[in-house]
C-alpha cells in the first residue's frame, strides 16, 4: 500500500495544510493500492511565495549555471527510470511498450532542452536596439494524467531553461510517478523554491494558480475546457499563457497508399497510448474508390489489438485510467451506433476475459460523416472512425473541419504529393509517413488544440519577454 503525506515545498518535503486524502486506483483491476493526502490553495500559495522569494537570484543566473542544473536533473530523472517504469504501469495501466517510452521520455526531454539552451539567441540586435529576452517570473505548470512525468519535466526543465521559477500542479490521477519525480529532483540538487510541486484538485489547488497575482505564467497541458477556463482566470492578471489542449486528429490515406501498411501505420497512430493520447489520429480519411478494401485492413490491424494487462509484453492495449474514463468511452461507443455508425471491429462493454480493470474493446466505426459526434469530440480512448472522401480537394476539406488542429498523419507512397497535401492541414504538427516525434521542432495546436507552442526555441521563447534597449 502507497501512502503519500508530502509536497514539495522551498526545497523540503512538507505536510500539506490541505486534509483531503485520494485513494489511488489501480485501473488493470480496480483495486485500491494507495492513498495521498492533498495539497490546497493554502499549499499554492506556500508555493507561490517561496517561487516568488526564489526568482529574482535565479533570473540573474547565467546560461551556463543554468546548463549545469540540467545536466544534474538529467543524472537524477535518468536513475529513477525504473521506479518511475513500475509507477507509470501500476497507476496508470499503459502497455509494457508504452509505459518503457514513458519512464525514458522525461530524461530525454531534459536533454533536449538542453541542446536548446546552448544555441538559444537571448541576445540579438534589432537596428538600433539591444534585445534581451528576459524570464517571465514565476511559471504555474499544470499537468494532465495522460503523461504526466514526461510534462513535469519537459516544462520545468524549459522554464529552468529560461531563467523561471515554479509551481508545479500535477494531475491527481498520477501521483505515484509524481513522487518518483519529486524524489528525484530532490537529489538533482536544485537551488530552493525553483521548483515546487503541490498536489490537489483543479478547482482549489490549480485555480488557485491560475489566479494569483504572482504567477506571471501558466503553462498548462489538459483538456480544450480546462484551457478555456484557464484562460479565462488568467486575463485579470495578463498571464502569458500557453495552452496544449485536445485535438481530433485527422489520418489522412492517400489513393496510393498501401492498404496494409497504411492500415498499420494508421492504427498505431489511433491506438497511441491505448487511444488516450493528444495527438491520436481517430478521424481515418480512406479514398471512397478504395473504401471496402481499407476497411477490411483497418478491421484486421484492429483486431489484432491484444487488451489486457499492462505488464505482459504482448499487451498493445491497456485499460483507460479510471473509471470516469471508461464511462466516458462507453457513451460514445454507444452515441456511434446511435448516430449510424457501423462497428467493424470492438462495440460497447469489456473485451472477453477482462471483467475487472477498466478496458475497452479496441473499436472500428465506419460510414462516419464528419458531423457526428464521435467525429467531433475527443473521445479518449481506443476508438476510430472511418470516414470517406471523394476527392483530394474533399479530403483536405474534412481534414480540415474540426475546431481542433494538434496534429494529423499523412500517408502515401508518393511522398512529394503527401507532402503537399499536409502543407494544406490546419494543425500544428503534420506527419507524413511517420510517427517519429521530433523535439526540436514546435509542439502545439491551432484553434481549439490550444495556444502558443512547446519545444525546441519556441519553447523557451513562451517562458521570457523581449526587453529592448535602444541607444541614442
Ligand atoms: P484536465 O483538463 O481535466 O486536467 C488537466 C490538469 O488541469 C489537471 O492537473 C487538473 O487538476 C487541472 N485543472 C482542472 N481544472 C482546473 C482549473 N480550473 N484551474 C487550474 N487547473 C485545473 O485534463 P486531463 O483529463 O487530465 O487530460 C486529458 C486531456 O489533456 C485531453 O483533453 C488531452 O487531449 C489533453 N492533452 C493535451 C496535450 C497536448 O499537448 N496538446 C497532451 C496531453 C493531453
Amino acid at each position: 500500500m502507497h501512502v503519500i503525506e508530502h509536497i514539495y515545498i522551498n526545497g523540503r518535503f512538507v505536510t500539506p495544510a490541505g486534509n483531503e486524502w485520494l485513494d489511488i486506483i489501480k485501473p488493470a483491476d480496480g483495486s485500491v493500492i494507495g492513498r495521498a493526502r492533498l495539497a490546497d490553495a493554502r499549499d499554492a500559495e506556500r508555493a507561490i511565495a517561496a517561487a516568488h522569494a526564489a526568482f529574482p537570484a535565479f533570473a540573474q543566473t547565467s546560461v551556463a549555471q543554468r546548463l549545469a542544473l540540467l545536466e544534474q536533473m538529467y543524472e537524477a530523472v535518468t536513475r529513477c527510470q525504473d521506479e518511475l517504469h513500475a509507477a507509470v504501469l501500476e497507476e496508470y495501466g499503459a502497455p509494457a511498450s508504452r509505459s518503457a517510452w514513458m519512464s525514458t521520455y522525461p530524461a530525454s526531454v531534459i536533454r533536449s532542452v538542453i541542446d536548446e539552451l546552448r544555441v538559444y539567441p537571448f541576445e540579438q540586435q534589432a537596428g538600433r536596439a539591444r534585445v534581451r529576452m528576459v524570464p517571465l517570473g514565476v511559471a504555474g505548470l499544470i499537468t494532465p494524467w495522460n503523461s504526466n512525468a514526461g510534462f513535469i519535466c519537459h516544462k520545468l526543465a524549459t522554464a529552468i531553461a529560461a531563467g523561471c521559477t515554479t509551481v508545479i500542479k500535477p494531475s491527481e490521477f498520477s501521483l505515484l510517478q509524481t513522487r518518483v519525480i519529486a524524489e528525484a529532483l530532490h537529489r538533482a540538487g536544485l537551488p530552493a523554491g525553483v521548483f515546487n510541486i503541490v498536489t490537489g484538485r483543479g478547482d482549489t489547488t490549480g485555480s488557485a494558480i491560475s489566479t494569483h497575482p504572482q504567477v506571471a505564467k501558466i503553462s498548462f497541458t489538459g483538456s480544450t475546457a480546462t484551457g478555456k477556463a484557464i484562460l479565462r482566470s488568467a486575463a485579470d492578471t495578463f498571464k502569458r499563457v500557453t495552452l496544449e489542449l485536445g485535438g481530433k486528429s485527422p489520418t489522412l490515406i492517400l489513393p496510393d497508399a498501401d492498404a496494409a501498411q497504411a492500415a498499420e501505420l494508421a492504427v498505431q497512430a489511433g491506438f497511441i497510448n491505448s487511444g488516450q493520447a493528444c495527438i491520436a489520429g481517430t478521424r481515418i480519411l480512406v479514398p471512397v474508390q478504395r473504401k471496402a478494401e481499407f476497411e477490411r485492413a483497418l478491421a484486421a490491424a484492429v483486431e489484432a489489438q491484444i487488451s489486457g494487462d499492462p505488464a505482459e509484453a504482448a499487451t498493445t492495449i491497456g485499460p483507460m485510467v479510471n473509471e470516469k474514463q471508461w464511462q466516458r468511452v462507453q457513451h460514445y461507443i454507444a452515441l456511434g451506433e446511435q448516430q449510424g455508425a457501423r462497428l467493424l471491429a470492438g462495440g460497447p462493454g469489456r473485451p472477453a476475459g477482462l471483467r475487472q480493470g477498466w478496458y475497452i474493446r479496441p473499436t472500428l466505426f465506419t460510414d462516419v460523416t464528419n458531423d457526428m459526434t464521435i467525429a467531433r469530440e475527443e473521445i479518449f480512448g481506443p476508438v476510430l472512425s472511418i470516414i470517406s472522401y471523394r476527392d483530394e480537394a474533399d479530403a483536405i476539406a474534412l481534414a480540415n473541419d474540426t475546431d481542433y488542429g494538434l496534429s494529423a498523419l499523412v500517408i502515401g507512397k508518393d511522398e512529394q504529393r503527401a507532402r503537399e497535401v499536409g502543407e494544406q492541414i490546419l494543425a500544428g504538427r503534420v506527419m507524413i509517413n511517420t510517427l517519429a516525434h521530433e523535439p526540436r521542432a514546435p509542439f502545439g495546436g491551432f484553434r481549439h488544440s490550444g495556444i502558443g507552442r512547446e519545444m525546441g526555441q519556441w519553447g523557451i521563447s513562451a517562458f521570457l519577454e523581449p526587453r529592448a534597449l535602444t541607444l541614442a
